[in-house]
């Protein structure tokens, strides 16, 4: 018997993190038979849907496959760069969901198939589905850069899958002698957290400073500018001589239609990277390769040529296969940045879309949030926040006029304002983590 009724849902939907507003028509129809939903990657996509799934229809069997047994974050991930935070603070296990009744099952997932509504993993089983959610994340296109790959990032660490690499990185900044440079090579658009790549410049260069003050951090980036670029850049020049002779962090800019700072080979035994113009030789070198979607997105058929996931926004669904849904970074999902709250958003729009389409329901009416937070100094945090919403007109999302916004730059703020800035930041990611993973 369902334990799903209308007002749950209602009531659910609403406490989502005031994602998703629900169209007033919604029928109430209940199911009684079982349905069962897959969802692939427990990262903060998959784990979001998976455990939304089975508060708001307890009736539906939920399995997710992830990979690993444990997971860390990203967010935040920069603050264990810096010694800020411990790595065992960004890692978070299943324990949570399984109380929410979702089977958990580590494996990785080698196929989809769609016709058959079924995935199969490497230990040989295959799960029967009525939905599947697929959220992979990124992979890496380790192929444009010479001598770079999968091995070498072992030890010449992206870090932009937090874990192990995340404490490689970490422990080569500590090893480096004062007077070092650190080289960090950005990826090009469209990739995973676009205000990342210079929050970590931000959490490195505070580290420099207090042990190592003769260092200089070099960003290598193939772009012409970046997210929050004018807080970034105000911030490094309060605190990290941004611009002067004696600068800390330095940018090195590509102009659009050039490509002097874009990475194409790595000599890895030297640390040196030769860009279309440049060369620059590094004592710790963070190489961040171009990205796409997580690589079962492709094997499944779920990309178009751009190496990205094509959806439905107003339910998630892929336009390429039936019943798939594909959320967070794999997923086209512009407007949205491919951020962690865009991921934990965009799972419960999708989970409240599958729940109507399981119960032959109306799809409700979605709205959307992200808020990226970056902390460049401590005491010291800035912010871009948006709300967007589904316009039926158009098929497209929008951002809703007069909603969000960026942290005021120093002249149009204060320092409390800014401390209390990294307080959210801080609680955001004490909030996001317990609403994913307990
Ligand atoms: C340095 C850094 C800082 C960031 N800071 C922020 C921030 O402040 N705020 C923010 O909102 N976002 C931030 N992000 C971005 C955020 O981490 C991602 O956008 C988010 O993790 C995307 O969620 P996802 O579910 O798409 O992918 P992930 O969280 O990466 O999850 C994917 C999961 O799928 C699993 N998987 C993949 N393939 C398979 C397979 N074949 N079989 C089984 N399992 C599989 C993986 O093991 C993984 O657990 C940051 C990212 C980085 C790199």
């Amino acid at each position: 018997m369902s334990q799903f009724t209308r007002r749950n849902f209602l009531k659910l939907s609403g406490a989502a993190a005031a994602v998703s507003t629900f169209a007033c028509s919604t029928a109430p129809a209940i199911a009684s038979n079982k349905k069962r939903v897959v969802v692939v990657g427990g990262g903060i996509g998959g784990a979001t849907a998976a455990k939304y799934l089975r508060l708001m229809d307890s009736s539906i069997e939920v399995t997710l496959i992830e990979a690993n047994k444990d997971y860390y974050t990203c967010f935040m991930s920069n603050e264990v760069l810096s010694g800020e935070r411990d790595i065992d603070n960004i890692k978070f296990g299943y324990s949570g969901l399984k109380g929410h009744g979702v089977t958990v099952v580590h494996a990785k997932v080698t196929g989809i198939d769609a016709d058959k509504q079924r995935v199969m993993t490497d230990s040989g089983d295959t799960f029967a589905y009525d939905r599947c959610i697929v959220s992979p994340g990124v992979s890496f296109r380790y192929d444009l850069i010479e001598g770079y790959d999968e091995t070498v990032a072992e030890t010449i660490p992206h870090a932009w899958k937090a874990g192990s690499q995340t404490v490689t990185l970490r422990k080569q900044l500590e090893a480096m002698q004062d007077g070092g440079t650190v080289v960090i090579a950005p990826p090009p658009n469209p990739f995973r957290c676009p205000p990342g790549p210079y929050e970590r410049a931000s959490q490195i260069a505070h580290y420099l400073k207090s042990h190592k003050p003769k260092s200089k951090l070099l960003i290598v980036d193939p772009k012409p500018a970046f997210s929050k670029k004018g807080l970034f850049e105000a911030g490094w020049r309060k605190y990290y001589g941004y611009g002067t002779s004696n600068a800390m962090i330095e940018w090195h800019s590509t102009p659009s239609g050039s490509d002097d700072n874009v990475l194409k080979e790595l000599d890895a035994s030297t640390k040196t990277i030769m860009t279309g113009f440049n060369e620059y030789k590094a004592d710790v070198l963070n190489i961040i390769p171009a990205q796409t979607a997580g690589m079962i997105a492709k094997t499944a058929g779920l990309t178009d040529n751009s190496g990205w996931c094509p959806v439905n926004m107003m339910t998630f669904e892929s336009t390429l296969q039936k019943n798939i849904h594909v959320i967070g970074d794999a997923a086209i999902q512009s407007p949205l940045p491919k951020s962690g709250y865009a991921a934990n958003s965009e799972a419960k729009v999708c989970v409240s879309a599958i729940i109507a389409l399981l119960n032959d329901m109306q799809v409700p009416q979605p709205s959307y949030v992200n808020t990226c937070y970056s902390v460049i100094h401590p005491g010291d945090g800035i912010s871009v926040a948006a709300v967007y919403r589904y316009n039926n007109a158009t098929g497209k999302v929008e951002s809703v006029e007069g909603s969000g916004g960026l942290t005021p730059g120093y002249d149009d703020t204060t320092m409390e304002m800014r401390a209390r800035e990294e307080q959210y930041a801080h609680s955001w990611f004490n909030n996001i983590t317990a609403d994913v993973f307990s």
